[in-house]
């Protein structure tokens, strides 16, 4: 059996990552490709939580835009994620990977609350973790979601999944001279202000070097690239180790 190069690791996936082509809402084709990816490597004997967003449904920034109370509307945003994570769950259990749903926002009829403790242990059963209602509170995001949770489980990489397949100088779509990079600081990151996360979630993982692989979802098997430590998208942190 391959030897995976992490051993603990948090999966970011944007709600867009669930909408497929359609761009909205939830795509149950796309999300049964992703669960089938993560089953992959759940067969590794990797340790994996997950964190999903909620824009494919609700950003809570357009809401406010828009007139509506921020904190409301991030709110709505939270609850955004929950959709998302019982769908994950639901085409997770279908491949037969046992998943656990913890909330930040209490739920009980739905998900156990987010408890640091359990969330381990569950993990080192081979349970799935999925990581709803973000960190709970407004003016956060689900990226900051992911580098909290980092922290707090001691996870080694926080995998960002994107539609791209890494972080480039200007929008690739827009500019087809720009260049990807391979390797990135976090200063970098911030100095630059590159798509890679909201600059809070940046900070946090600068703060606790927490490194990150940004990389294509959509290519089958990257999930599983990136965890055997393939030079897949782009690293952003500390040295990667060979
Ligand atoms: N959100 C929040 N606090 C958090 C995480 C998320 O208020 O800790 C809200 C916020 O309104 C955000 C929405 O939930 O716009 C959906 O999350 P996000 O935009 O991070 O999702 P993604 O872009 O990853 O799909």
């Amino acid at each position: 059996m391959v030897t995976p190069k992490f051993r603990r690791v948090i999966l970011k996936l944007s709600g867009e990552a669930l909408a497929g082509q359609k761009g909205y809402g939830i795509d149950p084709d796309v999300v049964n490709s992703i669960a089938r990816q993560i089953k992959d490597i759940i067969e590794l004997r990797v340790q994996l939580a997950i964190v999903v967003g909620g824009g494919n449904i609700w950003r809570g920034i357009s809401g406010s835009t828009k007139g509506m109370d921020r904190a409301t509307a991030d709110y709505m945003g939270m609850l955004a994620t929950v959709i998302n994570s019982l769908a994950l769950q639901d085409a997770l259990e279908k491949h037969d990977v046992d998943t656990r749903v913890q909330t930040a926002i209490e739920m009980r009829a739905v998900a156990e609350s987010y408890i640091r403790r359990r969330a381990i242990r569950h993990m080192e059963k081979g349970r799935v973790v999925i990581f709803a209602a973000g960190t709970g509170n407004p003016y956060f995001s689900t990226d900051t979601t992911a580098a909290l949770r980092a922290a707090e489980i001691e996870a080694e990489i926080i995998l960002m999944a994107k539609q791209v397949d890494g972080v480039y100088e200007a929008d690739p779509l827009k500019n087809r001279n720009a260049r990807k990079f391979d390797e990135l600081s976090y200063i970098e990151v911030l100095n630059r202000g590159l798509q890679v996360m909201d600059s809070t979630a940046v900070s946090l993982c600068m703060d606790n070097q927490i490194p990150l692989l940004v990389f294509n979802l959509n290519e089958e098997g990257n999930i599983k690239r990136a965890i055997l430590g393939e030079r897949i998208g782009t690293f952003v942190g500390g040295e990667l180790n060979d």
